[in-house]
């Protein structure tokens, strides 16, 4: 979806593009009832295109996708699955849900999928309590002769529901890049499991599968959860699978920062999650350039207990969303969008060695994926006030742990860039030299700041504004030759 193919402009006989015209009419409408939400979302636009963004986990849909979620399917209760509602008059949902089920099944290959999620951390908690309704509440009801939980007596569900409450997990650690929904304690998942985690070697900050191996066999998890937030290599999930069937876990593989990649064929055989593990998770609004949501695919054997996933743990399920999310996995399934997941790549290798040139220091020493994870400590600088910096200067980032990180999870040591967003722009691997000379000059001009006690603070920092402007205007200028959403015109 660059300038040249999904955002290039249709014709209409206004002169204006079908998408310029759906807009306007849009903002008009609803500025007719809240004149300032309709220039909230103008305003936002407008942000958005002038912002060089390098959040990994984000993206910019496609108009067909972000048309696609504003209309009356959003008015519809549809809890249950498809075909077999709480509700009447479900026919269309039916055929939206079917829909993104059905590309979702093709894209990756899977035998189920479920569209419902509302986000990723949903989709982490139906396939979490999908293992546990399959491997812990089934054989207890089986060997209770009891079908549903409500035919056990009061002191059966009790026993049962501790069962349930006192199970293990084994995820990534935070600072080696895992996600807080891999049994961290801060959320729900933390709460429900005992948790353990795994991470990086020291010396390469690859993943150490030994230790992983050495760990599960000790720990011996139920799940074992695959993905990641922020490691930027490939993770070898046949590896992983062997561990889980030595250890007789069930494996889980969240893929939300790499779907894109998946989908794209850039990312197969050891390194797809899907033909490895019991079940996937994913969101659906980073590298995979749909509208925000969740997605679960999973071996048949869990889908049943997948589609327990509302009224479980969702709410109802979203078919504006669902709609969108089965036009962005069509998307994906075009030609076109596996020439996009191979540009995410090379943008974040041209990234990482335009860094690395300039004398950059990156955990892992490279990429393999669509991010790059930098330890800004060469700068003498905190991932806070690097955040800091370069958003002055117009290059939107976030900061980020580095393994074993001296500053903590709140100040940290590194900053996380990744290319889905650019590469989506259109701009290339030599655009991608030019900012990371500008990441570079905001770097390498950035001093730690004093806080009010004269003392030196994390959380501040110096910089010249002569350079954040300068750095600034050369964002802006190199912006400028890739225009976003070149179709859509509010006047
Ligand atoms: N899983 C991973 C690996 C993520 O990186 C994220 C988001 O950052 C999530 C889950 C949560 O996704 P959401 O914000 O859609 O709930």
């Amino acid at each position: 979806m660059t300038a040249t193919d999904q955002h290039a402009p249709s014709t209409a006989t206004s002169g204006l593009s079908p998408e310029s015209v759906a807009y306007r009419a849009a903002l008009e409408v609803v500025a007719g009832v809240e004149p300032r939400i309709a220039e909230a979302i103008r305003a936002e636009l407008a942000d958005q295109r002038e912002s060089l963004k390098l959040i990994a986990s984000e993206n910019y849909a496609s108009p067909a996708t972000l048309l696609a979620m504003g209309n009356w399917f959003s008015d519809k209760y549809a809890e249950g699955t498809i075909g077999r509602r709480f509700y009447a008059g479900c026919k269309n949902v039916d055929t939206v849900e079917a829909l993104a089920a059905e590309h979702a099944r093709e894209l990756f290959g899977a035998p189920y999928a479920y569209a419902q999620p509302h986000s990723g951390i949903d989709a982490n908690l139906v396939a979490f309590w999908a293992v546990l309704a399959a491997r812990v509440e089934a054989p207890a009801l089986e060997k209770l002769g009891a079908r549903l939980v409500n035919d056990l007596t009061e002191a059966d569900w009790e026993e049962l529901r501790h069962e349930l409450g006192n199970q293990r997990m084994l995820g990534m650690s935070l600072d080696a890049g895992g996600h807080l929904t891999h049994g961290f304690r801060p959320n729900i998942s933390g709460k429900m499991f005992q948790q353990r985690s795994y991470g990086t070697d020291p010396e390469t900050g690859l993943l150490d599968y030994d230790e992983l191996r050495r760990t599960a066999h000790e720990f011996k998890p139920l799940i074992l959860v695959g993905g990641y937030s922020a490691y930027p290599r490939l993770v070898n999930f046949r590896i992983m699978r062997e561990i889980a069937d030595e250890v007789g876990a069930t494996l889980h593989v969240d893929m939300a920062h790499f779907a894109g990649l998946v989908a794209g064929k850039v990312v197969t055989g050891d390194f797809d999650p899907v033909p490895h593990a019991h079940i996937v998770t994913t969101t659906t609004h980073k590298s995979l350039r749909g509208p925000r949501g969740g997605l679960v695919l999973a071996q048949e054997e869990l889908a049943p207990q997948v589609d327990r996933g509302c009224p479980m743990v969702l709410g109802g399920p979203l078919p504006h969303v669902m709609a969108a999310k089965a036009v962005a996995l069509a998307e994906a399934r075009q030609p076109s969008f596996q020439d996009y997941a191979q540009r995410i790549v090379d943008n974040a290798r041209a990234l990482a060695e335009g860094l690395q040139r300039r004398g950059a220091r990156l955990v892992t020493d490279g990429t393999d994926n669509h991010l790059v994870l930098l330890d800004v400590s060469s700068y003498g600088i905190t991932g806070r006030q690097a955040e800091a910096a370069l958003l002055e200067s117009g290059i939107v980032t976030n900061r980020n742990a580095i393994p074993r990180d001296p500053n903590g999870n709140w100040f940290t040591t590194g900053i996380r860039v990744g290319t889905p967003a650019l590469t989506t722009r259109g701009l290339g691997t030599a655009e991608m030299d030019v900012i990371a000379d500008l990441m570079h000059t905001v770097l390498s001009g950035t001093t730690q700041g004093t806080g009010k006690d004269g003392a030196v603070s994390k959380a501040k920092h110096v910089l010249d504004p002569k350079v954040s402007d300068a750095v600034a205007q050369r964002a802006s200028d190199l912006l400028s030759g890739f225009p976003l959403y070149p179709s859509i015109d509010l006047g």
